[in-house]
């Protein structure tokens, strides 16, 4: 008996950057956690199977990849407005963080994963603190997530210790939805001394590395003027790269930045709008994939972004670079898709088994339905999911060949619960005395 027949859908298939097919009338079968087979509707036996969603009318892509996120930031949402990026770290989120108390994180990280699943989000790799609170959240959820303790130069050995401790802790937890990482904050909060000591445990304990750099081009002068080196220079001299590495941003990389990037094999994530709303440069992502650099889409955490939103992330990565290149012929609907879904798992090192349609892949599935009149008539699907599709088009969403929303209905998260919660702690979150932050930001 197989477990799971997803009947009658339109299937996305995008097979490279520069190739988005839609199939019709498709079944997906699934075994375990893996698709077993894409065929057309009809040939299988509904009564084999023990559960089957009837996807007539909708449209299977493989689950959008969030590359960079801080989920529990969602606790901070609309606490830091309009101001510019040393501001916005000095005077509100370093000081918003250190309020955070037991509980929060977890709080914190249920409400975004809500957010993320309802957003057809499937796998998210997050940054943040207190990460045993975000991973029993993951395992509870049913989503699939890299996660990585955030650690600063300041917290020394042991801030490195503990963080090796929780990603051997929960490295492959949750029936394998839950990867680890060590995840040092960026080089201007971790002098090289601390980034050569966790290149070291990447290497002794066999940990990918998720780090901040190069986030503008301020910071590339800034750290060339004080270090003679890019910080992308700077994660290679210190011997990060050594190790597979998801750098965030790379918005400030020079053309010798991504050369470095690709030689290594790093990946990038893309976060355009917090970019847009802090007025940062983009990343250069036409050129990174020109470079054979993997990127991935984030949506980085909600007081820069201010939503979990992938699909949005996917409609400005295409606008943007078209706008910056001020040509419509780059990142075409195709490499918009791939960028969200194929780009994402091989940013995270899962290119083989995840973000694709495709038989002995990991079943993690967004069901969309496109019958809103903001699709009509449906002559394109493909780009219709790049331009036009919204969060509220999502129907249905399986992780690991589980069904972890149902009819637009979050299953294994009590929203109520977790609103009236994150409604309480409201006040006290809020709070901000910038002398009692938890860095400081002076690249
Ligand atoms: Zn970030």
């Amino acid at each position: 008996m197989t477990d799971l027949l997803i009947q009658n859908c339109l299937v996305l298939r995008i097979p490279n950057r520069t190739t988005a097919i839609v199939d019709e009338g498709q079944d997906i079968l699934i075994r375990g956690n893996r698709i077993t087979a894409i065929q057309p509707t009809g040939l299988a036996d509904p009564s084999h199977f023990r559960e089957t969603i009837d996807a007539s009318g909708l449209l299977a892509m493989p689950g959008l990849i969030n590359t960079h996120a801080h989920v529990p930031m969602v606790l901070f949402r609309g606490l830091a407005e309009d101001v510019p990026l040393d501001r916005w770290f000095n005077e509100y989120i370093w000081p918003l963080e250190h309020n955070l108390q037991p509980g929060d994180v977890g709080l914190g990280m249920e409400l975004g994963l809500a957010e993320l699943i309802r957003g057809g989000v499937t796998t998210v790799a997050d940054h943040y603190f207190n990460m045993h609170e975000a991973a029993a959240a993951v395992e509870k959820s049913g989503a699939r997530a890299v996660l990585g303790w955030a650690i600063f130069g300041t917290g020394g050995e042991e801030a490195l210790d503990n963080s090796v401790q929780f990603c051997q802790q929960w490295q492959g937890a949750a029936d394998g939805r839950i990867t680890t990482l060590l995840a040092p904050h960026a080089p201007y909060t971790c002098p090289d001394d601390f980034l050569r000591m966790v290149a070291a445990a990447a290497r002794e304990t066999d940990l990918n590395i998720h780090i901040h750099a190069a986030e503008t081009l301020d910071q590339t002068r800034a750290s060339v003027e004080k270090t003679g080196r890019t910080p992308i220079q700077i994660l290679e001299d210190t011997g990060l790269l050594d190790r597979p590495t998801i750098v965030a941003h790379a918005c400030g990389a020079t053309d010798d930045d991504i050369a470095i990037l690709a030689k290594h094999g790093a990946s990038v994530a893309h976060c355009p709008k917090t970019y847009l709303k802090l007025g940062m440069e983009l990343t250069r992502v036409t050129a990174m994939h020109a470079a054979g650099v993997h990127v991935g889409l984030g949506s980085d955490g909600a007081v820069s972004n201010n939503t979990l939103n992938i699909l949005e992330a996917m409609r400005l990565l295409a606008l943007l670079q078209k706008d910056r290149a001020h040509t419509a012929e780059v990142m075409p609907v195709a490499e918009a898709l791939y960028t969200a879904t194929r780009g994402g798992a091989y940013a995270l090192g899962m290119g083989d088994e995840l973000g694709a349609l495709e038989p002995g892949f990991l079943a993690d599935i967004a069901l969309l339905d496109l019958s809103g009149l903001h699709h009509q008539p449906l002559h394109n699907p493909a780009a219709s999911l790049v331009y036009n599709a919204d969060t509220h088009d999502v129907h249905t969403v399986v992780i690991n060949g589980k069904v972890v929303m149902r009819r637009k209905r979050v299953l294994n998260i009590d929203v109520t619960d977790v609103l009236e919660r994150a409604r309480r702690s409201m006040t006290r979150l809020s709070q901000r005395d910038p002398a009692q932050r938890i860095q400081t930001y002076a690249p």
